[in-house]
């Protein structure tokens, strides 16, 4: 893999636009991105308790809803699940299709393709951008470029106060925004995004892939021979006496062939639409994204001429020289397997998770009472968190401490939707007669009374005597 592109990139670079059917996956892809991304803090959201935003990352009330799943603290780990699933879906589809991620669904890739999409419709494609480059400052280039410039920041202002909206209700936050009566926390936020979407997008553009962005390092070690990339025919590019153009007597097929060239007309167009400014013909080299945008440029050459299709081409080295592509290597399956364990993990683990839950923490200091009736008490603190979203009512037992009573702080065990409570239970334990060292097993047992959760919840406890 070459890394000379990386160390000299161009300085202007102008991607000319090209069409095609991977230029159309890219641009269905970005309508689609941007239209979850823009529009999903809008959306509205019954819930019989809590906020009406379909997804909403409340961080004072500790709860992050998405939908009809209400997430709470303890279930951060849903998060570390769904990025380990995330890292062994991109390992998984790197060894099949190489860059894809980069090309297509990266945040640096789809605001960059948005921002030249403004690009171009202000100052026009690439030969009219590289003119209004060259040409001294005037009003019509005051005009394009300050335009240009504009859009690119409003875009990027709302790309950071769309985010912010995610973390509270989206409504109410964009009305404080606009008449200055927001929090400086979402002011900063909006200022903080801004600028770096307006930087990395509208003016790093490429040198984010090329210089930036780590994954582009270590990308090179997840491929092998059968990976799926974008690549150039050599063979059938430069024949045996390389490209030539299609000049007056070198314009059929046949006689170029007769002649030992090969299929490349050296056209330039590949290296023109490249958004990183690297020849493909070259070789894979760590530049490349990966979009296939050469390969819609080439394909349209293709057209044409009348000849066939696939000179640059999703293809594998092995491929490339006459050989069969493994698609199942041990590599791959094992990657497979990693992201559909994970994936079967994190909804088993949500599907799965407890409606009611109570844990029973024994007061410690002191560990135990002894009474002036010679009765001996242990206190509990039981926590009791009712997380569906209907109230519901507890009665509260112990089993298995036989000559005991329980005496609770609060009688009325009845809970809100989506609540916490937290009571105060003291265990007083007559000793029987010659009975010494009386340490004992128990379980508190919690019955619902009234609720969607029917079953009661038994939690083990212990009992400590002196
Ligand atoms: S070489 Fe082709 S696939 Fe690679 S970044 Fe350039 S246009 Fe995209
Ligand atoms: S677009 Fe195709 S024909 Fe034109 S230079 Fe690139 S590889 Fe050669």
């Amino acid at each position: 893999m070459s890394t000379e592109h990386v160390i000299q990139p161009k300085s202007s670079l102008q991607p000319r636009s090209v069409e095609g059917r991977f230029r159309n996956i890219k641009t269905g892809i970005l309508v689609l991105a941007y239209a979850v991304f823009f529009l999903l803090p809008w959306i509205r959201w019954e819930r019989a308790v809590g906020p009406d935003q379909a997804i909403l990352f409340d961080i004072p009330g500790r709860r992050y809803y998405m939908f009809d799943l209400v997430m709470h603290a303890q279930d951060i780990f849903w998060l570390t699940a769904l990025l380990f699933l995330a890292a062994v879906l991109l390992f998984f589809v790197t060894t099949l299709f190489g860059r894809v991620f980069c090309g297509y669904f990266c945040f640096q890739t789809l605001w960059t393709d948005a921002f030249r999409l403004i690009e171009r419709f202000i100052q026009g494609d690439r030969v009219a951008r590289l003119r209004l480059d060259k040409q001294p400052w005037n009003m019509e280039k005051i005009r394009k470029v300050g335009l240009t410039h504009g859009l690119w920041l409003f875009l990027a202002m709302w790309t950071g106060l769309s985010f912010a909206l995610y973390w509270g209700d989206a409504f109410t936050l964009t009305g404080q925004f606009f008449t200055g009566n927001a929090p400086s926390a979402l002011y900063g936020t909006v200022i903080i995004l801004m600028t770096t979407t307006y930087l990395t997008a509208g003016w790093a553009k490429e040198y984010v892939c090329l210089h930036m962005c780590p994954y582009s390092r270590f990308q090179s070690v997840m491929f092998d021979q059968d990976t799926m990339i974008v690549s150039y025919d050599m063979n059938r590019g430069e024949g045996k006496t390389g490209r030539v153009k299609p000049i007056k007597e070198l314009r059929d097929q046949a006689t170029r062939q007769a002649q030992g060239h090969g299929d490349c007309v050296d056209c330039g167009l590949c290296v023109q639409v490249c958004p990183t400014g690297i020849d493909i013909r070259e070789g894979l080299q760590i530049g490349c994204i990966h979009c296939a945008l050469c390969i819609d440029a080439c394909d349209g050459i293709m057209d044409k001429q009348g000849w066939k299709r696939g000179l640059v081409r999703y293809t594998s080295e092995h491929g490339l020289e006459g050989k069969k592509t493994k698609i199942l290597k041990l590599r791959t399956v094992g990657y497979g397997l990693a992201t559909l364990l994970a994936a079967i993990y994190l909804v088993w683990s949500i599907a799965s998770s407890k409606l009611l839950e109570v844990t029973a923490v024994q007061i410690r200091s002191p560990l135990y009472v002894t009474m002036s009736d010679g009765r001996i008490q242990n206190s509990y603190e039981v926590k009791i968190n009712n997380k569906t979203m209907e109230a519901a009512r507890y009665s509260l037992a112990i089993e298995n401490l036989p000559n005991a009573e329980m005496e609770l702080q609060i009688n009325d065990l009845s809970l809100k939707p989506d609540s916490t409570m937290r009571v105060l239970a003291k265990i007083r334990y007559t000793k029987q007669p010659g009975e010494h060292g009386a340490n004992r097993d128990f379980q508190f047992k919690l019955t619902p009374l009234e609720g969607k959760v029917t079953e009661p919840v038994i939690i083990p406890s212990h009992f400590m005597t002196p």
